[in-house]
């Protein structure tokens, strides 16, 4: 049992819910003799906009996962409801806290500000706060020059094994300790539609892509179903830190000596590197959650349009592949990356909205969401990084070219089932004939489109493209390459 005076080191668990590979918790085992995993669920957090139930039961789904395999060695994490800095408070009542250990997190404002009080607390207290690496982005960069050079070599170093000492403190002492606390309620309770978390799970997707759903990685990204089974679905499990980028990496490049050479792979392996090389510019201008990194943009106008919010958000627009998108995003959680640009495409160009309307709802929908990937590529779909090439989705071409039988759009949006398929992607142009044959009425059994999508894609290119022209873009242009590029910016 513990005491006032048994010095415990506690490794403090954020977005790196798993046993393998992690960095603070070996290394406080390495250098302490009573280490205590916990996790606090922080009601500050939770209230952010960008953070909804459904990453709160992944989270608690991970913490079951890691009990499961903890109790192997007679431990568990200590789970509990509170505010980081009292839960600490807390715990120096019942043991010597000797020492903090954790991964750094790039996170969202509420998060680093939690941290910096963390920082301060333990300053005053003269506890050590170790914190490691996990994702190849680095604190403190001003540019990226050295930036990919110091990735690999973070993501080429051997991983860090299983915990095997007895060194975790006991469950009966978790037990007692769990007495004190509000504790987390755990349960295994998953939704058949959304990916349950936990470390398990992570290697179960991880395996069964390299075993088979790999192959068709390439040919099946854009498209809105097939992309479900043929990527790697991994995104929930690196943004939960179920598993770490290394494990993935290092995993992808044994498949590769085993003979996966194909494109696919390759394919795959530049997204892996897409993850950090994100994170990192949201690391190095977190402004970025509310801010459009170019302030040349700054003076776009765009007014809220509360109807239309909520036409798309209910994925009532009129136009079906977004609402399909929209559909199929609120209730599992998961769109591949082509739907995701689209449907902010949509938002921020045709409906010509402020993304900052769309970013929270968003991020509460993601299973994946991660702060660092997030925003950046939000503003980058917005086309107000000054950087990047302007796209604005075509919503009927995008439907004809990745949903060609419509079978992704009649799933979610299946008032459009009576319709032949030449349709389904534009049932604005069906005949009164038609309408007839079909029993389908445009306006009664689906909504008639909620803006003209030629006029308003129109518009907003227009406004974007002269908007190049303006100094401060330009100039904030040259700042951002110089700041968030690769000096061969191809080469990831
Ligand atoms: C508006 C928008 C918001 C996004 N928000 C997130 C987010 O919150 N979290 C998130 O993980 N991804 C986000 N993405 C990127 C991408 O859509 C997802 O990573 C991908 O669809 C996840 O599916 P997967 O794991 O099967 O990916 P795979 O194609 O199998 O890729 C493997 C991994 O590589 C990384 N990756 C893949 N594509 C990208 C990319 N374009 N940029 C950065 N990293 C990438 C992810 O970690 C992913 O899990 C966003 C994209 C857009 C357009």
């Amino acid at each position: 049992m513990l005491s006032k005076q048994t010095p415990v080191a506690v490794v403090w668990l954020k977005r790196d819910l798993r046993l393998r590979d992690h960095a603070a918790l070996s290394m406080a085992m390495e250098a302490h003799k009573q280490v205590l995993m916990v996790y606090v669920e922080e009601p500050s957090l939770l209230r952010d906009p960008h953070v909804s139930e459904r990453h709160q039961t992944f989270v608690r789904q991970s913490i079951v996962d890691l009990n499961q395999q903890l109790n192997g060695l007679n431990s568990k994490v200590l789970a509990v409801c509170g505010e980081v800095i009292p839960v600490f408070e807390k715990l120096q009542k019942h043991f010597q806290f000797s020492a903090l250990y954790s991964h750094f997190e790039t996170g969202l404002a509420v998060t680093y500000q939690r941290d910096l009080a963390v920082a301060q607390w333990c300053k005053e207290r003269n506890i050590i706060w170790k914190e490691y690496r996990q994702q190849g982005v680095f604190r403190g960069l001003q540019n990226r020059k050295k930036w990919l050079s110091l990735w690999t070599e973070l993501m080429n170093q051997p991983q860090f094994p299983f915990p095997q000492q007895k060194k975790l403190v006991h469950q009966k002492s978790i037990n007692a300790l769990e007495r004190d606390f509000v504790n987390l309620p755990l349960s295994k309770t998953k939704s058949s539609q959304v990916q349950p978390g936990g470390e398990q799970y992570a290697h179960q997707y991880m395996d069964s892509f390299f075993e088979g759903r790999h192959r068709r990685y390439q040919t099946h990204i854009s498209k809105p179903d097939l992309a479900r089974k043929s990527c790697s679905r991994l995104s929930p499990y690196l943004a939960y830190g179920n598993l770490s980028m290394r494990q993935v990496l290092q995993r992808t490049e044994a498949e590769k000596a085993k003979g996966k050479k194909g494109m696919g792979i390759k394919a795959f392996e530049s997204r892996l590197r897409w993850q950090a090389h994100f994170i990192q510019k949201f690391e190095m201008e977190c402004r970025m959650e509310h801010q459009s990194i170019n302030r040349g943009y700054w003076r776009i106008e765009k007014a809220k349009d509360e109807e239309k919010i909520a036409a798309w958000e209910n994925g009532r627009t009129g136009v079906p592949i977004v609402d399909a998108a929209m559909r199929c995003l609120v209730a599992t959680g998961y769109l591949n990356f082509r739907m995701r640009a689209l449907v902010v495409s949509f938002f921020v160009h045709q409906l010509w909205q402020p993304w900052q309307a769309c970013s929270a709802f968003l991020a509460q929908q993601f299973l994946d969401f991660e702060p660092g990937i997030h925003f950046p590529q939000i503003q980058m779909q917005t086309g107000v990084t000054g950087i990047n090439t302007l796209r604005i989705y075509n919503p009927v071409k995008n439907g004809l070219e990745h949903d060609p039988e419509g079978n992704f759009t009649l799933q979610w949006v299946p008032e459009l089932n009576r319709l032949p398929k030449e349709l389904v992607h534009r049932p604005w142009d069906i005949t009164t004939i038609e309408e007839q044959l079909f029993d389908f009425s445009p306006g009664k059994d689906y909504p008639h489109p909620i803006i003209d999508l030629e006029k308003s894609r129109k518009f907003a290119a227009d406004t974007l493209w002269n908007m190049h022209k303006d100094p401060v873009v330009y100039r904030e242009s040259k700042r951002i390459l110089q700041r968030h590029t690769l000096p061969n910016r191809n080469s990831i």
